[in-house]
């Protein structure tokens, strides 16, 4: 075991650092960074995250020595502070607070104004001569240590907080609004009165001891790393449990000591926008949890400057001091102690995709990160609020008109949503369940709210600023929020909310604007994002637009530092066009099935398969013949000389029959058979298990003449188009491959159409021949299907539906349950499962490329758009990923990424 637990901090001089965030949590280590910086920290310690795996490791118990390292680290801080830990002269008071090596804002527990009782409030009272402030602060801790340690928080949303309701009624009796307004006897009977809500509810006193309630508060910190919320928070964001929380013990500094004190947060830009400005709010006369809870409205950050400008100006110094030093967007915590300034807290911001790009955007123009740096600081997946809906303008004007704006609020998550109104977070996960889209509105929310908030389309709050709990962890998941509308009345009971003489009850659409703060009755439309209207619609000037800016730079960086190429699965011209104008280099996979759903084609798709010998399915696939070939004119004419992989017919054929009587009446008439014989073709083709049935490749086998059309479509496309100056690539990919010999026999239909393909239309075409490998026995025969296969290309969603043995279409009944439970670590049809399905990717990569050196491979499964899946792609050696139009600029990036974070490994 470690010989150190106890990291003291103060006075200029630290035991810890910035680069011990493993150690000593995110807090601890800035905390000690600030201190060694010199800036003004109230002295404290942080015990390490290595007490927290023994305290779990070991029943819930301590390491040998801890309690002596933590009395001599608090006899330091007493000495530092000039006061004593439980003396009734002249008490030492201290605040303890979680801090793990992520951020997980509000999961844990904090205990403040920890060491009074009975007799050091005296103490309190006689040095800031300040009854009514002292009894506030008492008060305040006993309902804290009764909420944290001693379990008096209520555990559900129908439960009551006892503290709450004496506070009520207490309120109530003196006809007061603000707990401002309550007297010093007031807050006294309050502290008598949640001292005996504690003994009855907890069944035991509440301690007066300070030590007692030192290591108290020290138990419930640690504890909190496995409570509800956080074990929740930890399963959205991939903290692994292992980690533990660090517990931060600091004396306390009062901001509500008087209009002389006062207390915010702040980040060094813009949160929301990225602006390069300082951006916070705090309240005069307040403590911390009071600008968080969001129970009073606090003031923008500029009006400091007006209430006390020699602490603005300090404040504004040490933020660009701390944004120098750490490279990086600052979210501080301060507190104003009767004109002196403390700063309590400062970590990297968190912020919206919009705000995280262009941060790092200006950053490297500013000169204070590298292009490298400003890569690996974005979240691909981050792009997609770069790529978000906005609402239609004309839309949103005429609703104005209407008066349906029913109010505004704080821009707190940028985006459009639309949504049924749901009041609270249970109901949000039901009804998204059940495939409706909601807006979760609440008066404020809570971490009890973040699976609602998941399963919110966007969040609605009546209290609560830009920190506010909502518009933090709404901004984290890239929701669209909208948070403090004051003019919102909502009562949860009557399940609708009033405002400015309108009422919205549950189930009634709204529309929120979370980058402007509007709230409008009913459903508006959304519109594409700033990028795409300047890349895919043209109707936006490039130069307008500061995110398109940003969106520009980091691709251009991302594609100077990526060694993968980044393909896209479209089926039409259009897709293709998207995919491309987002910088697609080529198609990954073509599916023609999705071509015979258009138009007229089905007919014919279903007059081949009705028919039982090859001459019918001939004649219908001569009229099939022309319109797929028009379709590869389009394709190809947009992809010009990108490469194109296009796959032949895949699904199982039952899939394009129609099964009610009605449509298959309908169909016998029209290919003029009986509905008998139709029938019975239909029973025929019935399968158990289609996914494992007659599919794939095994349908090209059977049907020769399937693949000879397609064939023929793809490569007099290809001449035509050739003949037209494009330099086409058509790549002819064979599914569902399980043995050599299957893609033998397909290679050389495709090679002998070809050849009269050629002669009729007196031109070539580079073509090659590959095949998907999507079942285990290709990938592990993959030196012999090389052989044949002049490319790869991973079919990652069928590969992991064989590997595991789990239909990919019924998966959902169950997998669900398993991610919840551990039993696997993420949804394998999302994220690559690297251990198995990875494994088989790696062998058919060595194998086939020993088999063919130079050998292609690529992958256009969804794992192609997934960014941790993309990076294991690079890592494994293939040379693109195919992904979803909208998905390729988080594929360029992730790329991108992947190249950086392999040559860091190497240096
Ligand atoms: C795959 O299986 O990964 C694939 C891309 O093909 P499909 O999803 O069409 O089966
Ligand atoms: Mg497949």
């Amino acid at each position: 075991m470690p010989d150190k637990y106890v990291f003291f901090f103060g006075e200029g001089e630290a035991d810890g650092r910035a680069d011990m965030k493993n150690l000593l949590g995110g807090k601890g280590a800035n905390l000690a960074e600030m201190t060694n910086l010199g800036l003004p920290v109230p002295a404290g310690f942080t015990i390490s995250t290595d007490v927290c795996t023994y305290y779990y490791q070991h029943q819930d118990t301590y390491p040998d020595g801890l309690k002596q390292s933590v009395q001599e680290a608090l006899e330091k801080v007493e000495k530092v502070m000039g006061s004593k830990f439980g003396d009734a002269e002249n008490p030492l008071l201290v605040s303890v607070r979680s801090g793990a090596r992520a951020s997980m804002p509000g999961m844990m527990d904090t205990v403040l104004n920890l060491g009074l009782n009975d007799q050091t409030v005296q103490g309190l009272i006689n040095k800031t001569n300040n009854p009514r402030f002292s009894y506030d602060c008492y008060r305040r801790f006993v309902n804290m240590y009764g909420d944290v340690v001693m379990g008096l928080r209520p555990e559900s949303k129908d439960d009551t907080d006892p503290f709450e309701e004496i506070l009520e009624k207490k309120k109530e009796k003196h006809g007061i609004k603000y707990d401002t307004d309550l007297t010093t006897d007031d807050l006294k009977e309050l502290v008598a009165e949640y001292k005996e809500a504690i003994q009855k509810h907890a069944g035991k006193p509440f301690p007066e001891d300070p030590m007692e309630q030192l290591w108290g508060a020290i138990g419930a910190v640690f504890g909190s790393w496995m409570n509800e919320r956080a074990k929740v928070y930890r399963k959205l964001n991939n903290i692994p449990e292992e980690w533990g929380t660090a517990v931060n013990v600091q004396s306390m500094v009062y901001g509500n000591m008087g209009d002389d004190s006062g207390t915010g947060v702040a980040f060094t830009r813009d949160p929301a926008t990225g602006a390069k400005e300082l951006y916070g709010e705090f309240l005069m006369n307040a403590q911390g949890e009071d600008v968080v809870a969001g129970i009073r409205t606090p003031l923008q950050i500029e009006k400091l400057n007006e209430i006390m400008p020699n602490v603005y100006k300090q404040f504004e110094e040490i933020s660009g001091t701390l944004e120098k030093h750490y490279h990086e967007m600052q979210d501080m915590e301060f507190t104003i102690q009767q004109g002196r300034l403390w700063m309590l807290q400062t970590r990297a911001g968190k912020r919206t995709g919009f705000a995280a790009f262009r941060i790092a955007v200006n950053m490297v123009e500013e000169g204070l990160i590298s292009k490298e740096e400003a890569l690996l600081r974005v979240q691909p997946d981050q792009l997609n609020q770069l790529l978000r809906p906005i609402f239609d303008l004309d839309q949103k004007r005429s609703a104005i008109d209407e008066n349906r704006l029913l109010a505004k609020g704080l821009n707190a998550g940028p985006g459009a949503a639309n949504g049924k109104v749901v009041f609270n977070a249970p109901d949000a996960v039901e009804w998204k369940a059940k495939g409706e889209k909601v807006i979760l509105v609440r008066i404020e929310t809570s971490p009890e709210d973040i699976k609602g908030m998941d399963a919110s389309e966007g969040i609605l709050t009546a209290r609560g600023g830009m920190t506010s709990h909502a518009a933090l962890v709404a901004r984290q998941m890239g929701k669209v929020c909208v948070a403090g509308a004051g003019d919102l009345q909502i009562s949860y009971k009557k399940r609708e909310f009033n405002v400015n003489g309108n009422t919205v009850k549950e189930g009634d659409w709204i529309s929120i604007d979370g980058t402007t703060g509007e709230i409008i009755k009913g459903h508006l439309d959304t519109k594409p994002s700033e990028v795409l209207q300047v890349v895919i619609d043209k109707s936006l000037n490039p130069e307008e637009s500061q995110t398109y800016h940003t969106y520009q730079q980091i691709m251009k960086w991302a594609d100077e530092c990526r060694r993968l190429k980044v393909r896209t699965n479209a089926d039409q011209p259009d897709q293709a066009e998207t995919a491309i104008a987002f910088g697609a280099q080529g198609i990954g996979l073509c599916r023609t099935e999705h071509m015979f759903f258009g138009g007229e084609r089905i007919d014919a798709v279903r007059e081949m398969i009705v028919s039982d010998e090859s001459e019918g399915r001939r004649k219908a696939l001569a009229k099939l013949l022309p319109m797929q070939k028009e379709d590869f004119i389009g394709i190809f004419k947009a992809m010009g000389n990108r490469p194109v992989t296009i796959r032949t017919l895949d699904p199982p054929l039952h899939e394009f029959l129609p099964h009610s009587d009605e449509d298959l009446e309908k169909l016998a008439k029209k290919l003029d058979v009986s509905l008998e014989k139709l029938k019975t073709r239909v029973e025929a083709l019935h399968e158990f298990n289609p996914m494992l049935g007659h599919r794939g490749c095994r349908l090209g086998i059977a049907y020769p003449e399937i693949t000879e059309m397609q064939a023929q479509a793809i490569l007099e496309a290809a001449c035509e188009v050739k003949k037209d100056g494009v330099d086409v690539k058509p790549e002819i990919m064979i599914p569902l491959v399980a043995h050599v010999n299957e893609l033998r026999r397909q290679e050389k239909l495709v090679r002998d159409v070809a050849k009269k393909v050629f002669k009729k239309y007196e031109i070539e075409v580079d073509y090659l021949v590959g095949t998907m490998i999507e079942i285990p026995r290709a990938a592990v025969t993959a030196d012999e299907i090389a052989s044949v296969a002049e490319f790869f290309s991973f079919g990652t969603n069928d590969l992991t539906q064989t590997t595991f043995g789990m239909s990919r279409d019924d998966s959902g009944s169950f997998l669900p349950y398993y991610v919840d439970q551990d039993i696997l670590p993420r949804d394998p049809f999302q994220s690559i499962d690297q251990g198995g399905v990875g494994k088989l990717m790696e062998w058919g990569v060595e194998r086939g490329r020993k088999e063919r050196s130079g050998l292609k491979v690529g992958i256009c499964g969804e794992h192609g758009g997934d960014p941790s899946s993309v990076e294991f792609c690079h890592s494994i050696g293939l040379d693109y990923v195919s992904c979803s139009p909208f998905r390729v600029p988080i594929a360029r990036l992730a790329a991108a990424q992947a190249a950086l974070k392999e040559l860091q490994k190497e240096s």
